[in-house]
């Protein structure tokens, strides 16, 4: 299986330090507000990561964080009037409500960066007691200069940095690129004690600090957007490496941006669509679907537009999944015969394809494009002539090529089933009290749908167009 590392700018061959087992760290979101269709394509991305790592036989340690504490949440809390413990509680829940509908699997621990302050404290003095660390009047800089391996992720040396670093005036500091691992308590912010006075942690200390803390000195994948990689990751090498003299993450993994018109999604320019209000309109399916569509490092553009043809997408493979799952109502053979077994035998290429694909570096986009033509196949090849057992073969592999992606997990029929039984009952209803206007009216909203009913003498029945 091969991961391409941010590090080297190659794919690698990807073999964890302990044999069968991943330790991964996300930088998780900062918990002032919903989160948007950019955040979420960084959570879906890493989510299908852990996911096919698990499909692949690994055991996986997740670590995704909360940052609940920075000046974001200050400025927000502020404006609320609420302190910025309860805005993180509150925004921690709807965090979890939308990955929740999204279907991202929950992370083994969700650290909160509040809940670390005596260990960031730790880890600041001990990177001051090493000299890589320097306080000034109750704030603590990391000395980028002491640590020779800063620039090596974003592939610069310090000297370009700095010209291209925009000018920072704060005089206390030894050197421009020097970054505050500690910040002093300016009046009205919340502040914990500490060996420099009242006051909290800078933001890159806080993934250093729990990434050591949940899983050890070395990690092997470290991850999060593409606008992380500088300066927050490299940030994270320096003061992680610089105290332990160790590498701190052996593959380092981004995920490119969702754009709007070719420009970044962000909450700064408020050209952003949050997961909520689209979840009201779209399947988790249809979004996930639309997400991993695209090479996770390369850029998608969102547009309603795409969504709507992601949709369509979608809602053919879940009619073919639909039309699976009428059939095995009418087949009347059980067992696989010889040539259905060679025909499972066909169909499992499918899966080494997809396999194939996902080992390379996750290509999502080229695993979607094998589950179509897998489709595709079962369309022509099965019907309610196929044994029951080839049909049920057709529908398990179908969900389990899904399953890394977060898609297609659930009978159709089921979710679809309920809705439309519930409206051909009320139209019977309404034809029983002659009330010709509502089961027309059911019928054309049923039919906007492309579900067309049919009176037989076992009752109504209802079909896709
Ligand atoms: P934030 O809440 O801004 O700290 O971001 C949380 C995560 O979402 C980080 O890993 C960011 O890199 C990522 N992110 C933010 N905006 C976008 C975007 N437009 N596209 C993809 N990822 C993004
Ligand atoms: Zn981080």
């Amino acid at each position: 299986m091969k991961i391409y590392n941010t590090m080297s700018r190659k794919k690698e061959e990807f073999i964890p330090l302990v044999q069968g087992e991943v330790s991964m760290y996300v930088c998780g979101p900062t918990v002032y507000n919903f989160f948007h269709i950019g955040n979420a394509r960084t959570f879906v991305v890493f989510d299908t990561v852990r996911r096919y790592l698990e499909y692949r036989g690994y055991k996986v340690k997740f670590i995704q964080n909360f940052t609940d504490i920075d000046d974001k949440m200050i400025k927000r809390a502020n404006e609320e009037v609420i302190t910025v413990e309860e805005l993180g509680n509150r925004f921690i829940g709807e965090y979890y409500k939308d990955a929740d509908d999204l279907n991202i699997e929950r992370a083994t621990v969700n650290p909160r960066a509040t809940e670390y302050i005596e260990q960031i404290i730790s880890f600041v003095q001990d990177l001051i007691d090493r000299d890589y660390a320097y306080e000034v009047d109750g704030d603590v800089y990391f000395s980028t200069k002491k640590f020779k391996g800063y620039g090596k992720l974003s592939g610069q040396n310090i000297e370009e940095l700095q010209a291209g670093a925009r000018i920072d005036i704060d005089e206390r500091k030894k050197d421009p690129m020097d970054f505050a691992v500690w910040k002093s308590q300016k009046p009205g912010e919340p502040a914990w004690k500490s060996p420099w006075g009242m006051g909290r942690p800078g933001w890159h200390i806080e993934c250093s600090c729990m990434a050591y803390n949940l899983l050890g000195d070395t990690i092997d994948i470290h991850a999060g957007g593409s606008d992380l990689e500088f300066p927050h990751h490299e940030n994270e090498i320096a003061q992680s490496e610089s105290r332990t003299g160790k590498t701190f993450a052996r593959y380092w993994m981004h995920s490119a941006f969702v754009n709007v018109n070719n420009q970044k999604m962000s909450k700064s320019l408020n050209n952003f669509f949050t997961v909520r209000e689209v979840l009201q309109k779209y399947d988790p399916d249809v979004i996930r679907m639309f997400m991993l569509s695209g090479h996770y490092r390369t850029q998608i553009n969102f547009s309603i537009e795409l969504l709507d043809s992601t949709k369509a997408a979608m809602d053919r493979l879940n009619n073919s999944i639909l039309n699976l799952e009428s059939f095995l109502d009418r087949a009347v053979t059980e067992s696989i015969d010889e040539s259905e077994k060679n025909y499972i035998n066909n169909l499992n290429e499918y899966k080494v394809k997809y396999i194939q694909k996902m080992d390379d570096d996750f290509n999502t986009a080229d695993a979607i494009a094998v589950i179509f033509d897998l489709i595709k196949d079962i369309n022509i090849n099965v019907n309610n002539k196929s044994s029951k057992e080839l049909i049920n073969y057709c529908l398990s592999l179908i969900k389990e090529l899904g399953g890394p992606l977060g898609i297609l997990q659930h009978s159709k029929r089921e979710n679809i089933e309920d809705d439309i039984q519930k409206l051909i009952e009320k139209r019977q209803q309404a034809r029983k009290d002659k009330n010709w206007k509502l089961a027309d009216e059911i019928r054309d909203m049923l039919k906007k749908d492309k579900i067309v009913l049919e009176d037989t003498a076992q009752g109504v029945r209802w079909k896709r167009i």
